[in-house]
C-alpha cells in the first residue's frame, strides 16, 4: 500500500494508464532570423490558444462553466504582455530561441509565484506552468492529444495540469493520482468538483506503477492498493457500492428539514466566496448562505470593487436562495489574504495585524463603499451583516456608527434599505468568545470563527504545517470557548451559526448541537451529510 494526501473522496479499482509526456530538449541555440522566431511563437500561440478553447469547451460540458472559467484565465496568459512580452524580448535582445525563450520568461513567473506565502497564488504557478508547457510542445511540434481508450482506466501521472484534468474523460477515468500536488492544487479541486476519487502528492507513484497494473484507490484515506487480492477487491468493491448507495439516497435530503431526533430545528447554510457558489448551495440543499467571504469580490483585480458591481454581486445571491437567509461578511483582508492594490504593509505577524474590521475602520470610505451596497441589497431578500475579527464592543459600536453615516446618506439620495437586517459578528478573537454574554447584548446574532478561534487560542498558526497537530477543535480550550459563545447568546435570545471549517467537520458535530448550535455553515459539498448526521442526532 503506497500513501499520499487525499484530494478526492471516493473508492476506484481499475487500470494503470501511465501519461508521462516526452521530455522536450531545451537547447541554448541562438537564433540568427528573430523574425522567423517571432513568427514561430505567433504561430504557437495560436495553435495553442485554439486547443485551449476546445479544452474550456469540453470542461464546460464535463465539469460546468465555472470550472471552465480556468482555462479562460489560460487563454488570457496567452495574450499577456508581460509574459509573452518577455518571451518576444528575449528573442529580439538575447537572440534565444522561442522554447529557450518561453522557458526563462515562464520559469520567471512560476518563481515569483511559488514564493508568495498564500497556499492559492502558490498553486497558480501551476496554471503558468501549464501554459507554457503547451506553448513549448507545440513550439516544437511534440504536442499530444492524450486520449483514453480504455474504461475503468486510472491515470497516473507527476503532475496534472489543469487542462489534463479538465480533458479527462469522465466516462473512462475513474480515478487519478500523481506524484506531486496538495489539497488546494488545481487538479485537486476539479477532482471533487468532478467528483472522481484522487490520491495526489505521492512521491514516486509514477515510477512504481506500469501501464496495465490493477490498483485500488481509497479517496478517503489518501492511499493506494497495488496489484490487491481478490479478497481486497471484493472489500473494496463493497465499501464502494454502499458509499455510492449512500450518495443517492443523501440527495433525498435536498429539500429537506434537518430536524434532530430530540426535535430541534437545525439550519445547514452553505459558504460562499463568489456568488455563482450559491448555484452549489442550492443544488445541495442549502438552508441558504451563513457567511459569503466577499473579499474574494476584490481579488483578482487592480481596484476595489465599486459600490453598484457589489450590489448586483449581493442581489444576486439574495435573489437566488429566495427568501432564504443569507450572512455576508464584510471585507476580511489581511493576514494570508492580500490586495495588492491597497499596499498593505508587510508586517511580522499578519494575522495579528491589520486586518479585516480593522483596516475597514481606518480606510472608512472603502468601508463606506461595501456598506451602502449591501444596504442597497437588503432590499431583495433575506440579509443579515456581520463583521469580522471584533475583540471588543467599541469596534462593532463603531463599525455601526458608520453603518448609520451610510444609511443617512442613501436616505439624502433616496435609495431604499431595509429595515430588518439582522446585525451580528464572527466570533473569531478569544476575547470575543470569553466576553460572548456582554457582547450578545448588543448584536443580533453571532457566527463562530474557528479557523481563527483555533489558531488565536492554541497559538498554532492555521497555515503552519509543521505544528498542525496542536491545531485542534476539539482541545478542551476551544471547546470551551465554543460553549461559552453559545451559552452567551442564548442567555440573551440570539441566535449562533458556525462558519469556520469545524462546522462540517462530522468529528465535532455531535457536540456542537449539543452545546445548541443553531446553524453550521459549510462548504457546500458537506451539505448533505451533515444534514443527515444531524438528522440521526
Ligand atoms: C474563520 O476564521 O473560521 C472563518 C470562517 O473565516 P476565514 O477562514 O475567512 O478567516
Ligand atoms: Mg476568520
Amino acid at each position: 500500500m503506497k500513501h499520499g494526501i487525499a484530494a478526492s473522496k471516493g473508492y476506484a479499482i481499475g487500470v494503470v494508464e501511465l501519461q508521462i509526456h516526452e521530455e522536450i530538449k531545451i537547447t541554448n541555440e541562438l537564433v540568427n532570423d528573430i523574425n522567423a522566431e517571432k513568427d514561430k511563437l505567433a504561430a504557437a500561440v495560436e495553435e495553442s490558444k485554439n486547443q485551449l478553447v476546445k479544452v474550456k469547451e469540453q470542461a464546460a460540458l464535463s465539469m460546468g462553466e465555472e470550472e471552465a472559467a480556468i482555462f479562460e484565465a489560460h487563454i488570457m496568459l496567452l495574450e499577456d504582455p508581460e509574459l509573452i512580452g518577455g518571451i518576444v524580448t528575449e528573442i529580439e535582445v538575447n537572440y534565444l530561441n522561442a522554447i529557450k525563450a518561453t522557458s526563462v520568461v515562464s520559469n520567471q513567473f512560476v518563481a515569483i509565484f511559488e514564493d508568495m506565502e498564500d497556499a492559492y497564488l502558490k498553486e497558480r504557478a501551476a496554471d503558468i506552468k501549464d501554459v507554457a508547457g503547451r506553448l513549448i510542445a507545440n513550439l516544437s511540434g511534440c504536442y499530444v492529444d492524450t486520449k483514453i481508450e480504455l474504461e475503468n482506466t486510472i491515470v497516473v501521472a507527476h503532475d496534472l495540469t489543469p487542462s489534463d484534468t479538465a480533458q479527462l474523460d469522465r466516462s473512462k477515468v475513474i480515478a487519478f493520482l500523481t506524484d506531486v500536488g496538495g489539497r488546494t492544487s488545481h487538479s485537486a479541486i476539479m477532482a471533487r468538483t468532478l467528483e472522481i476519487p484522487a490520491v495526489v502528492g505521492m512521491g514516486d507513484i509514477t515510477s512504481i506503477l506500469k501501464d496495465g497494473d490493477t490498483v485500488i484507490v481509497d479517496g478517503f484515506n489518501g492511499c493506494v492498493i497495488l496489484n490487491p487480492s481478490k479478497d481486497e477487491i471484493e472489500t473494496y468493491q463493497k465499501k464502494s457500492q454502499a458509499y455510492l448507495e449512500e450518495q443517492v439516497k443523501l440527495k433525498e435530503l435536498t429539500s429537506t428539514d434537518t430536524i434532530t431526533r430530540s426535535g430541534k430545528r437545525i439550519y445547514v447554510a452553505g459558504n460562499i466566496g463568489k456568488p455563482e457558489d450559491i448555484l452549489k448551495v442550492i443544488a445541495n440543499g442549502g438552508d441558504g448562505v451563513g457567511l459569503f467571504r466577499t473579499e474574494f469580490l476584490y481579488m483578482d483585480r487592480d481596484s476595489a470593487p465599486t459600490e453598484q458591481e457589489q450590489y448586483e454581486s449581493y442581489k444576486f445571491v439574495l435573489e437566488k436562495v429566495e427568501g432564504k437567509k443569507v450572512v455576508i461578511r464584510t471585507l476580511d483582508i489581511g493576514g494570508d489574504k492580500l490586495l495588492p492594490y491597497l499596499n498593505l504593509p508587510k508586517e511580522m505577524n499578519p494575522f495579528l495585524g491589520y486586518r479585516a474590521i480593522r483596516i475597514c475602520l481606518d480606510q472608512k470610505e472603502l468601508f463606506k463603499t461595501q456598506l451602502k451596497a449591501l444596504l442597497r441589497a437588503s432590499v431583495h431578500g433575506n440579509l443579515s451583516i456581520m463583521f469580522p475579527m471584533i475583540s471588543g464592543l467599541e469596534e462593532y459600536q463603531a463599525a455601526k456608527a458608520i453603518v448609520e453615516e451610510c444609511k443617512k446618506e442613501l436616505d439624502l439620495i433616496k435609495l431604499k434599505y431595509s429595515d430588518n437586517i439582522e446585525w451580528g459578528i464572527m466570533v473569531e478573537i478569544p476575547a470575543a468568545a470569553v466576553c460572548a454574554e456582554e457582547l450578545a447584548k448588543y448584536v443580533d446574532f453571532f457566527s463562530i470563527g474557528t479557523n481563527d478561534l483555533i489558531q488565536y487560542t492554541l497559538a498554532a498558526d492555521r497555515m503552519n504545517e509543521k505544528i498542525s497537530y496542536i491545531y485542534n477543535p476539539m482541545h478542551p480550550a476551544v471547546l470551551q470557548l465554543i460553549k461559552l459563545t453559545i451559552e452567551g447568546a442564548h442567555k440573551h435570545r440570539k441566535w449562533v451559526g458556525m462558519c469556520g471549517e469545524m462546522a462540517g467537520d462530522e468529528t465535532a458535530i455531535p457536540t456542537l448541537v449539543e452545546y445548541g448550535l443553531d446553524e453550521f455553515s459549510m462548504s457546500a459539498s458537506s451539505i448533505l451529510s451533515a444534514k443527515q448526521q444531524i438528522m440521526n442526532l
